[in-house]
């Protein structure tokens, strides 16, 4: 193995099932020949590098197992996800404390560019310069603090005035498209309101990112939905694997919801969840709802797309989030530890969600000053682009790949060979 010294295997999934394995019988009629006459060694040489056990001739071919043996170094995506993944590959480090399983983690980032808005990127530009994402970016963080109060909520409110834009556009065609009634398309394009509060969802709808937590009690969220003094509005965006039956049912949850006549006005199921539908999202919501079950969330970057555009995460403490959070810069779900699929932990999770919805995150986009500012969310939002933004975007990941990673791997793969 000339080329292990050079080698990094990043690993992207928190779940055991998420690596593929293929069974030994299954591995030779494809490989065998390959093994012996190209790799010039036995069938049960190749099968043993996929292997926890070597000597195991029934133990299936695990090809995360085949990457970290062929590999000089491993990492997670996440520093929860590094610490999970340490305990996944235990097996393979038998004896070995699981702190000193040698797998670290970079934890990723967004290429800022490619999320922000126009006006985000004039609001940057005017306060960080034009080459801001490039270099270290040392002093985005003080030069963003710097912007006033009136000129953050102004950018927010034009935001929000697009993003409502934008729903109401692509609802109304939608709605034509699968022959809904004239005066339903109709209503879908007076839609919503720029000064309501909008929270956004939008997911694959993978069980284990318990897409319907918020739907835990419908007459709860309603409630919150539905109050005249400090209305919410909320946008559901997400997609299932086809072959996903308990993904497509969390899906028909949601769309039956809101079919509801009280439930129309107030929120909305965007489908065909896509990149240009996340740009318009992350670029318009106020806060970004995400509510996976710790520890399943490799990273999470969805979040990571509305800190440029001024928009606060409300997360589990999972994935990017459980190293991110801090009372000044958002909102956090759970307890910090692992629950496992838990009914009753979901449940108590989904009651805190609703409270935290309607004791803090409602309470403060409505409390206004004489200026009709919401002084305690700007400084939210505020400490979130500030302290978030650059340590989250792809400038610093790539970095730390390069500085820990290739520019070493590329040093030791030169010296073996
Ligand atoms: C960013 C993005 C994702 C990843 O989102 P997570 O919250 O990390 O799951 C998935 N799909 C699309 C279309 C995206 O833009």
């Amino acid at each position: 193995l000339v080329t292990r010294a050079g080698n990094l295997f990043t690993t992207h999934t928190g779940v055991a099932a998420g690596f593929d394995r293929f069974a030994p019988a299954l591995f030779g009629q494809y490989l065998g020949r390959y093994a012996e006459q190209k790799l010039g060694i036995t069938l049960q040489d190749l099968l043993a590098l996929g292997r926890a056990n070597p000597a195991d001739s029934s133990e299936p071919f695990n090809m995360a197992y085949l990457a970290i043996r062929g590999s000089g170094s491993a990492n997670g995506v996440s520093r929860l996800h590094g610490k999970v993944s340490r305990r996944l590959f235990m097996p393979l480090f038998p004896r070995w404390p699981e702190e000193e399983v040698p797998i670290g983690h970079v934890t990723n980032g967004v290429h800022t560019p490619t999320w922000d808005s126009a006006s985000a990127d004039e609001l940057w530009t005017q306060n960080c310069g034009k080459n801001r994402w490039i270099g270290t970016a040392d002093s985005l963080e003080q030069d963003i603090r710097r912007v006033s109060d009136a000129t953050l909520w102004q950018f927010r409110i034009s935001a929000s005035k697009s993003l409502v834009e934008y729903a109401r556009e692509r609802l109304s065609r939608d709605l034509a498209a699968t022959g809904a009634p004239p005066e339903e398309v109709e209503a879908a394009r007076h839609l919503f309101d720029p000064n309501t509060l909008t929270l956004g969802f939008a997911r694959r709808f993978a069980t284990y990112k318990r897409p319907n937590l918020l739907l835990h009690d419908p007459q709860r969220l309603l409630g919150l939905l539905a109050n005249a003094q400090r209305p919410v509005q909320l946008i559901i965006a997400g997609k299932a694997h086809p072959a996903d039956q308990a993904g497509q049912a969390l899906i028909r949850e949601w769309t039956s919801f809101i079919r509801r006549p009280e439930v129309r006005p107030h929120a909305i199921f965007l489908s065909d969840y896509d990149m240009l539908l996340t740009e318009h999202l992350v670029q318009g919501v106020d806060v970004w709802i995400n509510t996976p079950r710790r520890p399943w969330e490799a990273c999470g970057t969805s979040g990571m797309k509305v800190l440029v555009n001024g928009g606060i995460n409300l997360s589990e403490l999972d994935g990017w989030w459980a190293e991110a959070y801090t009372p000044e810069i958002g909102w956090a779900l759970g307890d910090g530890q692992e629950h496992g699929d838990e009914p009753a932990w979901d449940a108590a999770e989904a009651e805190a969600l609703y409270d935290l919805l309607e004791h803090d995150v409602i309470p403060e986009f409505y409390a206004r000053d004489g200026r009709d500012i919401p002084t305690a969310w700007v400084a939210r939002m505020r400490n979130s682009m500030a302290s978030l933004t650059p340590r989250f975007s792809a400038d610093r990941t790539v970095r730390e790949y390069t500085e820990q990673h290739y520019l070493p791997g590329a040093a030791n793969y030169r010296e073996r060979a």
